[in-house]
């Protein structure tokens, strides 16, 4: 492609923008950081950044496939996707099939019941206010989103939700609950944008109800790079080469 690797843009706690020699052009790096509970608990992951770009890349090919569109255009390295540039919606997009982490504790509910319908929530983005839920009016009313954004984001969401519902199902994972966030191009089209990668999913076993995405690092389940190579074979049915 010949597009070069310029400044740092943003680091977060999972990834680097960086910006390119094409200005509508941004690349994301993967890195092996895990994060939980806003920052508090951090380790190094041996191979997620690896491991999240593929999944990432893999999954954004599925969704368009099936009309979704994202900002990615190419997957470019083993930890850096090529994306088109856009400005990030401060909404975090929670899709949920089944009751589990802040839903559970919000209202007193046990972990693991299907829900009748899939359900979406609207987190404000803010790690100052650790992400606090708002409901449909308040980030038109106060001026960051729109009302039509709203409702092509819970749209999209929710075709997102039955691709990568079957997706998952295909391999013996129930898709529980994941995050969703959205971008806009330049003259305020909408596409999806982050990434969708367990780490920002809960996976359960069918059968099992084994944890296979971050929560096996929130709560102290076991070894995180052991489960996300597990993901990673399931996916492309082999291994992670060296
Ligand atoms: N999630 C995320 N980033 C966030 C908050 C949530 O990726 O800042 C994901 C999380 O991994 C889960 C889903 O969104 O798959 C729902 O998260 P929940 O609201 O239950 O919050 P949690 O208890 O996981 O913090």
């Amino acid at each position: 492609m010949g597009v070069e690797r310029s400044a740092l843009l943003y680091e977060g706690k999972s990834k680097r923008v960086f910006a390119t020699s094409d200005p509508d052009l941004v690349i994301l790096e993967f890195k092996d950081d895990a994060t939980a509970f806003n920052g508090v608990k951090h380790a190094l992951i041996s191979d997620k950044g690896r491991i999240n770009c593929a999944l990432s890349a893999y999954l954004f090919d599925r969704v368009r496939e099936a009309g979704v569109d994202s900002h990615m255009v190419e997957k470019i390295s083993d930890t850096e996707l090529l994306c088109r540039n856009v400005e990030i919606v401060p909404v975090e997009v929670v899709v949920r099939n089944f009751v589990a982490g802040s839903l559970a504790k919000r209202y007193g509910l046990e972990e693991g019941g299907r829900l009748a319908r899939p359900l979406v929530e609207f987190f404000y983005k803010s790690d100052d206010l650790n992400d606090p839920l708002m409901g449909w009016d308040v980030p038109v009313i106060l001026g960051w989103t729109r009302d039509w954004e709203m409702a092509f984001m819970k749209e999209q969401a929710l075709q997102v939700n039955v691709i990568l519902c079957a997706f998952w199902d295909d391999l013996g994972i129930d898709l529980v609950d994941y995050k969703l966030e959205f971008g806009r191009r330049p003259g305020g089209a909408l596409v999806l944008a982050d990434e969708i990668t367990p780490d920002g999913c809960r996976l359960w076993e069918k059968g099992t109800g084994r944890k296979l995405d971050k929560d096996v690092f929130r709560r102290d389940l076991g070894d995180l790079s052991a489960t996300y190579h597990e993901v990673y074979q399931r996916v492309f049915g082999a291994e992670l080469g060296a």
